[in-house]
């Protein structure tokens, strides 16, 4: 790091030190998917939002920053290196470029300032029951009726649309051609009449999906974001930002860390200390060689001015990385995988934990890490992309 990047980096030490309690540490701490606490997390976003520091990544005019890459990266390492609970992206990271890029004016005003300050919170409605890596095939219809359109069809895994009072969502608006071609991207709030929704249990019995329901509900065609039947387009652009958005690498490090420490407790059959056991060390040597290796691939792609399609590549090798360390921290936790100790997550238990205090996360985290390869496309449509646009493959 040069020295002004030594200066920024204990700025934003200082910063963290003085406003990040230890309620929020612990919900950093306890994040055992990409969503922290809820309360914890808008908490944080108003303490960064006041600092000028909620949507770094946005131009200066809708209060970004201007710092450059490395000094994103600086931020983002001391701010997951830290514990700070994770900020919901879906407006920050996702839908705020794109409606930079594609907004008309008065949509800008409207919901860029909202997104940073957390008054409104995205979610994606993007996939549906028949319409997952197929996405051109959704069929969420709406239909034109004087100034509003009037939406009928279903989303499903949406993404914390429980607690979002907004969502951005494809529609079909024309069957002609080819069925890219009749989808748009309409932006809406979560009490229109005729949206409802239901939650989705997770594996480990939170919820953090649902299916969302539209049921003749009228939406402004003053909400199009892009042009009628273009919002193919504007999909595909909010993707990059889904699949590239990440700092892969930060979660290796944190990802690593436990795993080491674990296995610097937990024993062997044999009777040897994991980490002193020659093919766990091994395939831990290995997995932080792979880490090393992404962390300056994914440092090239984000100093891409247009990283594209390379944005599957961090992607796919981000998430099936973080598998693999999830999963050798879980084979050092052995027995200790097994007690369900979900409230032991909440940020205000103070009763004692069953194994080591530092791997309550590790199970939920493992099971979790298993939908990375799913959600903003699977592993197998990265590799299709790579094929395609990057290795150039027929
Ligand atoms: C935790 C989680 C959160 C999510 N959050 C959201 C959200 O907020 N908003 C939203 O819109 N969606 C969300 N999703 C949905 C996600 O985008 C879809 O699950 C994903 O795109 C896969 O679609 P699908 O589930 O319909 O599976 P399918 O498309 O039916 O795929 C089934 C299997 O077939 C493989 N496959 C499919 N097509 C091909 C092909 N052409 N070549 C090779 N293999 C193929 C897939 O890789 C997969 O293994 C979320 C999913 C999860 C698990």
């Amino acid at each position: 790091m040069s020295k002004d990047e030594l200066t920024f980096q204990a700025e934003v030490r200082q910063f963290i030190a003085e406003h990040l309690s230890p309620e929020l540490v612990r919900a950093g701490k306890n994040m055992t998917s990409v969503f922290a606490d809820y309360d914890c997390a808008l908490q944080w976003h108003k303490i960064l939002n006041a600092k000028g520091w909620a949507a770094p990544a946005w131009p200066v005019e809708y209060g970004g920053t201007d710092w450059t890459q490395n000094q994103h990266q600086i931020f983002q390492r001391e701010l997951k290196l830290g514990n700070a609970p994770a900020l919901m992206a879906l407006g920050i990271q996702m839908l705020g470029p794109i409606l930079i890029k594609y907004g008309t004016e008065q949509q800008k005003q409207e919901y860029l300032p909202r997104i940073r300050s957390g008054e409104d919170i995205w979610c994606q409605g993007y996939s549906e029951p028949g319409a997952g890596s197929d996405l051109a095939s959704l069929a969420t219809r709406a239909e034109r009726d004087g100034d509003h359109y009037v939406v009928n069809g279903s989303k499903i895994w949406t993404s914390f649309a429980h607690r979002a009072n907004k969502i951005f969502c494809l529609v079909r608006t024309s069957t002609e051609g080819r069925p890219q071609a009749g989808i748009s991207f309409l932006l809406a709030d979560m009490d229109t009449p005729g949206i409802s929704l239901s939650e989705i249990i997770g594996l480990d019995g939170t919820v953090e999906q649902c299916q969302v329901f539209f049921s003749d509900a009228r939406i402004p065609v003053a909400n199009l974001l892009g042009e009628e039947n273009q919002g193919w387009s504007v999909a595909k652009y909010l993707l990059e930002f889904e699949r590239g958005g990440h700092n892969y690498s930060i979660d290796h490090q944190k990802l690593l860390a436990k795993a080491r420490a674990i296995a610097g407790r937990q024993y062997a059959h044999n009777g040897v200390c994991y980490l002193d056991d020659a093919a766990f060390s091994d395939n831990l040597a290995a997995l932080e060689i792979d880490a090393m290796a992404l962390e300056f691939t994914e440092q090239r792609i984000k100093a891409s001015d247009a990283p594209g399609s390379l944005t599957s590549v961090a992607k796919l090798a981000g998430t099936e990385l973080s598998q693999k360390i999830s999963a050798l921290a879980s084979d050092a936790l052995g027995a200790h995988n097994a007690p369900l100790q979900r409230d032991a997550l909440e940020v205000d238990y103070a009763d004692e934990v069953i194994g080591p205090d530092n791997a309550i996360t590790t199970f939920a985290e493992y099971i979790n890490m298993r939908a990375a390869t799913i959600y903003g496309g699977s592993a197998e449509i990265q590799r299709n992309i790579i094929a395609r646009a990057v290795l150039g493959l027929k």
